[in-house]
């Protein structure tokens, strides 16, 4: 499928941009044409991911902020300088996420907050605050990405399944409240994927991993950011409120499924 048609001029805001998945997802779109504006946790990180778009096509039209995402007035902010250089916003991509592997007996609340902060208190914030802009312009798409924790559930660690399975509760949600507003939300839901996410695996355990994976191997990071950008454009024009697997058919160890 080629979408480059699809996101000529088209203006996109993502977080968790600077690395893995959505630093996939920002190159993939910035070769169709359109103007992103990634986010990073890190001012750092987002500078060095911003340095290799800049070695791949020097006129790629693209900035980076590093807002605290539950921090309603920088996040505010943010959209307010993408709307005043690119005059609107068409795609969400709420990307950011982190993974924890504490379990119930020895986490504090503030392990339970951290992971809920970034993975869906920070996904509140950014849609309010997003489709004020989408309004205006009386369309857009929200891509949020979940996990197949979240569908099944998980025992590696509590927070994030649960975190997860509230993206997925927002995605379907959010999508027949703002239907009426053309803007659709959806959200991917990946399995396993080869990131740093999972970059602290050894090679026993990646081998071990894969041989859990119907399809055999991790996905690529590639992988999930066809299919984001696939419910971003407008090849998915019908589609609204799903969850899109890709994962390889993998299904978490010890879930109750
Ligand atoms: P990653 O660790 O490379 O990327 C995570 C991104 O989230 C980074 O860009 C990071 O800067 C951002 N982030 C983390 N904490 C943040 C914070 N406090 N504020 C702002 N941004 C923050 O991993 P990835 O695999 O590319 O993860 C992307 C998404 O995919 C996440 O939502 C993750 O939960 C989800 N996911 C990943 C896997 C996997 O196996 N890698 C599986 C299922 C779901």
């Amino acid at each position: 499928m080629d979408l480059t048609k699809e996101f000529e001029g088209k203006v996109v805001v993502i977080s968790g941009g600077s690395r893995g998945i959505g630093l996939a997802t920002v190159k993939k779109l910035l070769g169709y044409g359109a103007k992103v504006c990634f986010l990073s946790h890190y001012e750092e990180t987002g500078k060095k991911a911003m340095d290799e778009l800049m070695a791949i096509n020097p006129d790629y039209e693209v900035m980076t902020f590093h807002p605290d995402l539950c921090d309603y007035k920088q996040v505010k902010e943010m959209y307010a300088a993408v709307e005043e250089k690119w005059g609107k916003v068409d795609v969400l991509i709420n990307n950011a996420g982190v993974d924890s592997g504490i379990f119930l007996s020895k986490m504090k609340k503030s392990d339970w907050n951290a992971v809920m902060d970034v993975n869906i208190n920070a996904m509140f914030t950014m849609c309010k605050y997003g489709v004020e802009h989408m309004y205006k312009k009386k369309g857009g798409a929200i891509v949020n990405t979940a996990s197949v924790a979240g569908v099944y559930g998980s025992s590696m660690g509590l927070p994030y399944p649960v975190s997860k399975a509230a993206v997925i509760g927002l995605t379907k949600s959010l999508a027949g409240e703002l239907a009426p507003f053309k803007i659709r939300v959806n959200a991917v839901a990946p399995g396993v994927v080869d990131t740093d996410m999972v970059a602290g695996l050894n090679d026993i355990a990646r081998k071990s991993i894969g041989k859990t994976i119907p399809l055999g191997r991790m996905a690529e990071a590639d992988e999930l950011a066809n299919a984001i950008c696939f419910l971003a454009s407008g090849a998915a024009s019908y589609i609204t409120g799903t969850v899109l697997q890709v994962d390889g058919a993998y299904r978490p160890a010890n879930t109750m499924n």
